[in-house]
């Protein structure tokens, strides 16, 4: 399942970005998005953030 980020745990650090290896999120003013085509589901971004701000979330088909 993609990843999904909790704006409200989001403390806009980066981390996921660089953790990223498919350049699925993007940093905007003070939280990341992940692009849902982009994500492969490896959860890097996960482990990553210090703020358990990414979640998966169910495909929408
Ligand atoms: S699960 Fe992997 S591919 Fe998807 S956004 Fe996180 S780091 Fe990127
Ligand atoms: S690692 Fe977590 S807190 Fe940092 S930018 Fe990504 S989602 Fe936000």
């Amino acid at each position: 399942m993609p990843m999904v980020v909790i704006k409200e745990l989001c403390s806009g650090c980066g981390a996921c970005v660089r953790a990223c290896p498919n350049q699925a999120i993007t940093l905007r003013v003070k939280e990341s998005e992940v692009d849902q085509e982009r994500c492969q589901d490896c959860e890097e971004c996960i482990f990553v953030c210090p703020n358990g701000a990414i979640t998966g979330v169910s495909r929408k088909h």
